[in-house]
């Protein structure tokens, strides 16, 4: 009896040790397995901020980037020639002003970008036209060759023709000088075998503009002969899908004030349907106030 009681006893005491054991383990791995979210948890909130701090850079980047176009938009309202010469703007800029006339008179130039097209132009050309006014017209080679009969409709009506890039494709157009020089030159061919090989306007703009483009594809634009000029002006009809012709007149009289030389960013590409309606409430104001009206050739 007394030996059974002592084997009983063992057998508790056995049990509660490994009963203690499991528990102890279920515990440790329990706490581990916490401990283990729990560092999870700051490695994420880690993450979310460091993604915030870059998504906060951005934004901030986005902004002064924004501000410094602004900026350099102001500087060059009137076209000005920056004294810096090994600056690329300052060499192209000296170029395009030996050009521009520089007058006492009041003078608009009306340009239109990422045409010909169907859509557009013809009745660009018929507010133009009635107006008794020359307009600009930076076209795109592919859109030059869907539509060989309304540049010759633009040419035979006296107006200028300037190059836009063939594929107005920014991850293409940007990609490299060569490649950009390619888009100028096959436009450049595409508008001669229409035109004949008499063309020769060297005037080019950017798609977006040329501010912020590398060095080098400005360099390799100037050195192919070819001027890049922007605007200080504009309707705002590419901002935005069909813009009313109320916005962009409001645009406009806003963009223009108080510049004696105007060059006016409008667009004759698909789908721009408002934009002759403005142009002609925009040519009015312009006579009205004592603008003439030239082309860049
Ligand atoms: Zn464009």
């Amino acid at each position: 009896m007394k030996k059974r009681s002592v084997y009983i006893i063992f057998f508790v005491y056995i049990s509660a040790f490994i009963i203690g054991l499991a528990i102890g383990k279920f515990y440790a791995e329990n706490n581990s397995a916490k401990a283990e979210i729990k560092s999870q948890a700051n490695i994420n909130e880690k993450e979310e901020k460091r993604i915030e701090n870059i998504s906060n850079k951005d934004h901030k980047k986005h902004y002064e980037q924004k501000l410094d176009n602004e900026e350099n938009k102001k500087q060059k309202e009137d076209i000005s020639v920056s004294s810096d010469k090994k600056d690329i703007d300052s060499i192209n800029n000296k170029k395009v002003n030996e050009i521009i006339k520089k007058s006492s008179k009041k003078i608009a130039y009306l340009t239109f970008d990422d045409g010909p097209s169907q859509d557009v132009t013809p009745k660009v050309l018929e507010v133009l036209n009635k107006n008794g006014i020359k307009g600009t017209f930076f076209v795109l080679g592919s859109m030059v060759k869907d539509h060989p009969e309304l540049l010759k409709k633009i040419h035979d009506d006296g107006h200028a023709i300037a190059n836009h890039t063939y594929t107005h494709i920014y991850s293409r157009v940007y990609s490299s000088p060569e490649v950009i020089i390619e888009e100028i030159k096959n436009t450049e061919k595409v508008i001669k075998s229409v035109l004949g090989d008499d063309y020769n306007n060297k005037f080019f703009r950017f798609p977006g503009g040329s501010f912020g483009r590398p060095k080098e594809i400005k360099a390799a634009v100037v050195s192919s002969g070819y001027n890049y000029i922007d605007w200080n002006c504009l309707t705002g009809d590419a901002e935005g899908k069909i813009v009313s012709v109320e916005r962009q007149y409001q645009r406009f009289l806003s963009t223009c004030k108080n510049k004696k030389t105007l060059i006016i960013l409008m667009h004759d590409g698909k789908g721009k349907y408002t934009t002759p309606e403005v142009l002609d409430k925009v040519i009015n104001y312009l006579k009205e106030q004592g603008y003439e009206f030239e082309v860049l050739r």
